[in-house]
């Protein structure tokens, strides 16, 4: 239950006084439907409106707070022109200018013969004062509320800022002081005041270093912000660790008999990232583990041996992965290291036939089978195993969280374990991912080629193409990607299938097309025809974004790369360089170039490090982006950006674990307070939690 204190605050917007239910639908969608939500709208910048000079002294361009008599009202003579109010002080004469307003309102807003505080942007015009549609107008004993620094807000279409600063400023008058739940400390040292002293600071700006990132008292609440999330984070995952899970644990004969005879010695990430994911599985908790390692990195034989581990101990193991181009992938891998130690892997998708799937389904059931490889078919509900003991999801982000969930449910108390080859930023693993345990591959297998990546402007194709068709008559195998399936017809994309038909009239017969929208047997089939060797350039969608591996392909061309984000450059880059070819990747790109897309380019011409590819990726989208993301289970934060506040979210994370270390369940006075914090951020499902624990 939310504590009384908090009642107030979480007050519905239309409480406020002055705010009907139409104002309040519209504060609603640009801040919230509560009054804390309107606390927590900060100020994006500020208006000064303290300068109050006489009419014959006004400073053009600024924005002046004037004390006018109402003279004479001017109606437009055509709908094109404006209404004009002439006013004036002891000094001189004034126009005020207004477009398509209605007379009306003007006449009842500024009356002829009356004085009126005015305020807005001045400016001359034909030797003429002017403001065109003042801002404020009021009675001349609302001078002193008009004449201030007036924080503004981000507004949407049919809020204007008048009304919103008098709900934020009623808000503000509800707010009481609240128990502090931060370290006193920690509070001295980084001079932050206190909570309400804070909200009201940043409230009402006095210069530009108060509507930054960096003023105290915004940092104050983002804080307050960032340590709510990664309490209520830090809570669920010490809850989930006592979760029971199954101790999953052996003496490692069929994962040594294995590793003699695998094609490669296994690198010390891979062998780091094993040994975690070996002593995790030991552990009596469920495991939850992210394997991170760019493209190529060998993240699929890190899971076969932890899947090896599973039927050591009599378990069975699943991989499920997004395609089924991929599935296959894994199973031509996999399948003859699983014949040599005996051990049964098969293969479910959603195009097997009727016999095989009964045949798998039934395996599954009595155990014959020990691995299990497939997509999202696997999540069917026909689907049982006899003793699911690990679920590895490769790819992870193209999954849901709950069809991993789904997955898991499919045994009982099984670990997990995840693959990404999209390097996760070190601050969103922080916030987005805190709850996962994580291994990095951070170094690539021996033998990898350094990819030469070249950017060269469309214009410049007939070149490419003369290069390629040398390379080619080498033995190079090139895939050549563009962004769309079919011509759009509001942008220019060069639609695969045009490209693919203009290659095919100058390389006859060596090229293939793959696109998102053909059926799996199609796919496939050009698939094999490229591995074999027998095209020689596979057109493609970004279809082939996902972990596909061709170790002779050495070309990657990409079309119109300013319009890839630079994780997706990336990947597609990791295509290539896998085999004893040379490779290149040539970023065809469109002018003009925007800023942004230059900054990608240049990245990827800089390194090939996906780490550091992400980081910069998440530098140069900036928060902003971020915010789109709601449903990629990236947070949300309201005042706190990913960007900025590094130093803060690692400073919560830290603190969040020393305080669920020494007071588990919030019971001492600071603990108090903080469960007071997590209402405050409607983490009220994790209060909850607590109580049961
Ligand atoms: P990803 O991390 O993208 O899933 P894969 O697991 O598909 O990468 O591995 C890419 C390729 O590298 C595969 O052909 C795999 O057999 C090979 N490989 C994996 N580990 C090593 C290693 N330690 N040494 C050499 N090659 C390796
Ligand atoms: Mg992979």
């Amino acid at each position: 239950m939310r504590p009384e204190i908090l009642f107030p605050l979480f007050a519905p917007v239309q409480t406020l006084p002055g705010i009907g239910p139409r104002l309040s639908g519209f504060v609603s969608k640009v801040c919230g439907p509560n009054i804390i939500d309107l606390c927590w709208h900060l100020p994006i910048g500020f208006i000064d409106r303290r300068y109050s000079p006489d009419v014959a002294n006004v400073l053009p361009g600024s924005i002046a707070t004037i004390k006018l008599k109402i003279l004479d009202h001017q109606p437009p003579k055509s709908r094109k022109l404006p209404y004009k109010v002439i006013c004036g002080d002891n000094t001189g004469e004034m126009e005020l200018v207004f477009f398509h307003s209605r007379a009306d309102y003007l006449v009842h807003m500024l009356p002829v013969g009356e004085t009126r505080i005015v305020s807005g942007k001045v400016d001359i015009f034909k030797g003429k004062v002017q403001m065109s549609h003042p801002d404020r107008i009021g009675l001349p004993e609302e001078a002193s509320v008009i004449q201030t620094i007036e924080p503004v807000y981000r507004l949407t279409a049919g809020l204007t800022s008048k009304p919103l600063l008098k709900a934020i400023k009623g808000a503000l008058l509800k707010t009481g002081v609240l128990p502090e739940w931060q370290d006193l400390t920690w509070l001295k040292r980084q001079k932050f005041p206190a909570w309400r002293d804070a909200l009201l600071k940043v409230h009402a700006p006095k210069n530009e270093s108060d509507v930054g990132n960096n003023s105290t008292a915004r940092r104050r609440l983002i804080y307050d912000e960032l340590l709510a999330d990664q309490l209520a984070l830090t809570i669920v995952r010490s809850l989930n660790r006592k979760k029971s899970g199954r101790i999953i644990k052996s003496d490692n004969g069929l994962i040594k008999k294995i590793m003699g005879k695998l094609p490669f010695e296994l690198t010390t990430g891979q062998k780091g990232a094993l040994n975690e994911i070996l002593s995790d599985m030991a552990e009596p908790y469920r495991m939850l583990r992210l394997i991170q390692g760019d493209v190529g990195s060998g993240k699929t034989v890190v899971a076969f041996l932890a899947m090896i581990r599973a039927v050591e101990c009599q378990l069975q193991a699943a991989l499920m992965a997004p395609t089924e181009v991929l599935v296959l992938q894994h199973y031509k891998t996999l399948k003859p290291w699983g014949e040599y130690i005996g051990v049964n892997i098969e293969i479910l998708t959603g195009k097997d036939n009727k016999a095989h799937r009964k045949n798998v389904l039934d395996g599954l059931i009595n155990g014959d089978i020990s691995i299990i490889i497939g997509t999202h078919a696997l999540l069917q509900d026909d689907v049982h195993f006899k003793d699911l003991g690990l679920a590895v999801i490769d790819e992870q982000h193209r999954f849901g969280v709950h069809q991993r969930l789904m997955l898991n449910e499919k045994g009982k108390k099984a670990d997990m374990l995840v693959m990404t080859a999209t390097p996760i930023p070190r601050t969103l693993m922080l916030c987005a991912y805190s709850d996962l345990d994580s291994s990095r591959l951070v170094e690539k297998p021996a033998g990898r080629q350094e990819v030469e990546t070249r950017a060269v402007p469309t214009t410049r194709l007939e070149e490419i193409i003369d290069r390629l068709k040398h390379t080619l008559d080498e033995g190079a195998r090139a895939f050549w990607v563009c962004p769309l399936v079919e011509e759009s017809e509001l942008m220019d994309l060069e639609a695969a299938t045009d490209r693919y038909k203009f290659l095919d009239s100058r390389f006859k017969g060596r090229v293939g097309l793959l696109h998102g929208k053909m059926k799996p047997s199609e796919k496939e089939k050009v698939m094999k025809s490229f591995m074999e060797g027998e095209l020689n350039i596979l057109v493609a969608t970004t279809v082939i974004e996902v972990g596909v591996d061709i170790p002779d392909a050495n070309i990657m061309i990409v079309e119109h790369a300013e319009r890839f984000g630079l994780a997706q450059l990336h990947q597609l880059r990791g295509r290539v360089g896998r085999g004893i070819k040379s490779s290149a990747c040539i970023l065809m790109y469109s002018n003009p170039l925007s800023e942004n897309a230059r900054a990608r380019i240049k990245i990827l011409r800089e390194t090939d490090d996906g780490f550091r590819i992400a980081e910069e990726d998440l530098k140069l989208r900036g928060a902003g982006e971020l915010l789109g993301t709601r449903q990629s289970g990236l947070p949300v934060f309201r005042m706190a950006d990913i960007v900025s506040h590094q130093d803060l979210m690692v400073a919560a994370k830290d603190d969040a674990k020393l305080i669920i270390e020494r007071d588990p369940y919030l019971n001492s006075k600071r603990g108090e307070a903080l469960r007071i914090l997590l209402y405050l951020f409607q983490k009220d499902n994790v209060v909850q939690t607590l109580r049961s624990g």
